[in-house]
């Protein structure tokens, strides 16, 4: 990968400079990846800096003392970004569509729950707004149900479990007909895991790619049979 950094005092133009390589670089063809570091935080100019680029590069990932953060142009998968995250317990808001966790739906009493797939939820509850908030009590006993009942399979839709597609497998935990350790993509006999999060395998993959490694450790001096550990640092 080829990289470069543009430094100088304040007031050199270094963003006027940054924003227009990127897109030259960016008409010539070449997909370009800004860093953008800043000791202050990424309020006020730097924000802005930082939204310009956005704007025109295909990845910015930003890091300052307080905080830090990746943006991507093109639409990444949950499976891509729960690895980064580094985190006791998600929420996600929005993504009706994906199944691999529970859900809680928000309702008025106006409309139904049909189109959000009620199969899939731990609870209805009614629509709040910054006018009107949760109650203190409604938060405590979301926060347990999270916490007791909240989890996210490897959203493969593999088939091993029986169920063509994750979803259908969620659904049968939430009524009590299956269990999160039945997914069989988390129980190979093969295990990865990326900053500290287990990934998903469908079955077949993690039997070629186990077998694979296998083979080829064998033929390394001091190979015993047991368990195998590989860290790879990046
Ligand atoms: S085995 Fe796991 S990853 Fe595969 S379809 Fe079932 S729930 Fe999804």
């Amino acid at each position: 990968m080829k990289a470069i950094a543009i430094v100088g005092k304040k007031k050199t133009g270094k963003t006027t400079m940054g924003l227009a390589l990127v897109k030259k670089l960016t008409e010539k063809g070449y997909k370009v990846g800004v860093l953008k570091h800043s000791h202050h935080g990424f309020d006020g100019a730097e924000g802005a800096d930082t939204e310009e680029y956005k704007k025109i590069a295909s990845c910015v990932a930003a890091y300052s003392p307080s905080e830090s953060f990746v943006s991507w142009k093109q639409e990444r998968t949950v499976q891509d970004l729960v690895p980064l995250m580094n985190a006791d317990v998600i929420v996600m808001e929005g993504g009706n569509k994906v199944g691999w966790l529970p859900r809680v739906i928000m309702v008025r009493e106006d409309n139904d729950d049909k189109e959000f797939y009620p199969e899939l939820a731990l609870k209805q509850i009614p629509a709040c707004s910054p006018e009107n908030p949760p109650s203190d009590e409604l938060l405590e006993e979301l926060a347990d149900l999270v916490m007791d009942k909240g989890f996210i399979l490897p959203g493969l839709n593999c088939g091993a479990c029986g169920r063509e597609f994750c979803m259908d497998f969620v659904a049968d935990i939430i009524a009590g007909k299956a269990r999160v350790s039945g997914c069989q993509a988390m129980k190979t006999q093969m295990s990865v895991t990326c900053n500290g999060v287990e990934l998903g395998f469908n079955p077949f993959v993690a039997d070629m790619l186990s077998a694979g490694i296998t083979a080829m450790l064998k033929q390394l001096k001091g190979y015993v049979p047991g368990d195998i550990e590989i860290t790879i640092k990046n």
